[in-house]
């Protein structure tokens, strides 16, 4: 077999494996920088979303094709070599995580890309590839009236990662995703292919949601499904102190909300002074919903007015004009539920060398919300950070997950900055999310774990409560620790 390329290696193991490669089962990945349109010097060095986590793999597999008896047979075998060259090994998708959760240092990294879907609708659910991306089972719920029940704001992620992630959207009112999972499969460290559920193997599938890919590989799900609608919005101006409960009671008082946001003023001069709740509710005439337009049409024109406002406070007060102001005057209009998910991440590309947009996230009661703003306004503008955004979602309680970010109700603030790629900046970035943790921990609430590896590890263990119970559940599920990625090496590990 030969190892002198990335390609000679994946034609090998399919060869040894006898029409493997030529069901394309593998295929010669696309490096993440590749999309990103920055050269990619080396293939084995993989990057994420960041462009600040490149990091050498020694194999990185891509699934392209839906799981059959060979090709379980072809993943069990890879599994069984890294574990002989004591390798780790990790799943991952669109590698939009930011911190390294997605690749396996040294070791192999298999990307699933495997989309296909089946429909239930008397189950109201959709059986899928672990691969699937959510553009593809959105044009393919659309088409049948249908639309997915929570997923992140944008489209371009795998439904497993985001399984993975256990990530939350704009839906209400719902908790986090894995809460509309039905069933996974997933295969093990020991190669066994299990079904988890609720009812099934609870413990693997409540580690599994959320468990960052550390329990096994998925290669197929059932999720649940709601019908597509016709929506229009409404806007209104909140005191940002109060934005927390106002906005948690306003959702729980009306049970035909199905989408529901906030947005606050960034400007340097006024930061944080203003605050705006937007929700979507059904119109009276369902009739005919029409089908969602080719994505992100309407974003990608506006992301000029967006990135405009790097290092630019005119550009800023400009933009909350039109949100605030002008928006809400001339009204966006009716839209559909998949619309509005359906929007790529190319909305927000910075197309800068020199810069990346990193997010951060934070989970705090509704009532304690208007402290973390009180402490945002301290801390944001003295760390050098550019902030470009600020949106805010409600969380309903996850009492499932064992890495829970969300043990009670939870206001989720969700900040875009933009940063230099450079040491001093991650220096910067550290100093201020250590002390947004610190903020959101003093006040009973957490921070989300796909981003930058930034916190303390005392703030981990602070903020997640399921830490500990979760490290030894998968020391049980996994005992020779194959799979492990940056988030396992930097904190997991040591609890
Ligand atoms: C622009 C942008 C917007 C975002 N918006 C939101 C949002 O609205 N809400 C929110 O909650 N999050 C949001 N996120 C975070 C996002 O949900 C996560 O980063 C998510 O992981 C991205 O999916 P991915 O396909 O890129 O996953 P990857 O980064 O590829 O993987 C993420 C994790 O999932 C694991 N994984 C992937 N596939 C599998 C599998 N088959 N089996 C087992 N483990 C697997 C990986 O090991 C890794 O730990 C956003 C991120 C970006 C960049």
């Amino acid at each position: 077999m030969s190892k002198t390329t990335r390609r000679g290696l994946l034609l090998g193991t399919g060869a040894a494996l006898g029409g493997w490669a030529t069901r394309a089962y593998y295929t010669d990945p696309v490096p993440v920088g590749e999309r990103l349109g920055m050269p990619q010097i080396d293939p084995m060095i993989l990057n994420d979303a960041s462009e600040l986590s490149a990091t050498r793999v020694a194999k990185h597999i891509t699934v392209t094709d839906r799981f059959d008896q060979s090709s379980i047979t072809a993943l069990r075998t890879e599994l069984k070599e890294a574990q002989a060259a004591r390798r780790p090994v990790i799943a991952s998708a669109a590698r939009h995580s930011m911190g390294g959760q997605s690749i396996a240092r040294a070791g192999t990294t298999c990307t699933m890309a495997h989309e296909w879907m089946e429909l239930d609708r008397t189950a109201m659910t959709y059986r899928t590839g672990a691969g699937t991306r959510w553009s593809t089972i959105i044009a393919r719920l659309d088409a049948e009236g249908l639309s997915p029940a929570v997923m992140q704001s944008n489209n371009d992620f795998g439904v497993a990662a985001t399984y993975s992630v256990n990530a939350h959207g704009w839906p209400v009112p719902f908790g986090p995703m894995g809460a509309t999972v039905r069933s996974i499969q997933i295969m093990l460290a020991d190669g066994q292919l299990v079904t988890a559920s609720r009812r099934d193997n609870a413990d693997i599938f409540f580690a599994a949601m959320g468990g960052y890919g550390l329990i096994g590989i998925i290669t197929e799900m059932e999720v649940a499904m709601v019908p597509n609608t016709r929506l229009e919005p409404s806007y209104r101006m909140v005191a940002p102190l109060n934005f927390g409960p106002e906005f948690a009671q306003t959702i729980k008082a009306t049970p035909d909300m199905q989408m529901a946001y906030g947005r606050m003023d960034i400007s340097k001069d006024r930061f944080l002074e203003e605050a705006m709740m937007i929700t979507y509710r059904p119109t009276a005439d369902q009739s005919d919903v029409p089908q969602a337009p080719s994505s992100g049409w309407l974003s990608r024109r506006a992301r000029d007015v967006f990135r405009a406002q790097l290092g630019s406070d005119i550009a800023k007060h400009g933009r909350w004009w039109f949100e605030a102001g002008l928006g809400p005057w001339i009204g966006s209009g009716e839209t559909t539920r998949n619309t509005l998910l359906n929007e790529p991440v190319i909305t927000l590309d910075d197309r800068d060398p020199d810069r990346t947009d990193i997010l951060h996230e934070y989970f705090i009661s509704p009532e304690n919300f208007g402290a973390f703003i009180a402490a945002c306004r301290q801390i944001i503008p003295s760390s050098y950070q550019e902030l470009l955004n600020i949106t805010l979602r409600y969380v309903q309680p996850d009492a499932e997950s064992w890495l829970s970010y969300a043990q009670t109700e939870r206001i989720a603030a969700v900040m875009l900055f933009s940063q230099e790629k450079s040491v001093r900046a991650e220096e910067d970035a550290k100093r201020m999310t250590q002390a947004l943790i610190d903020a959101a921990i003093r006040l009973g609430g957490t921070y989300y774990l796909p981003y930058r590896l930034h916190a303390r590890p005392d703030q981990i263990v602070a903020g997640y409560p399921g830490l500990r119970p979760f490290a030894a559940k998968k020391r049980a599920i996994d005992p020779g620790l194959l799979f492990r990625n940056a988030l396992w090496d930097q904190y997991i590990s040591k609890v």
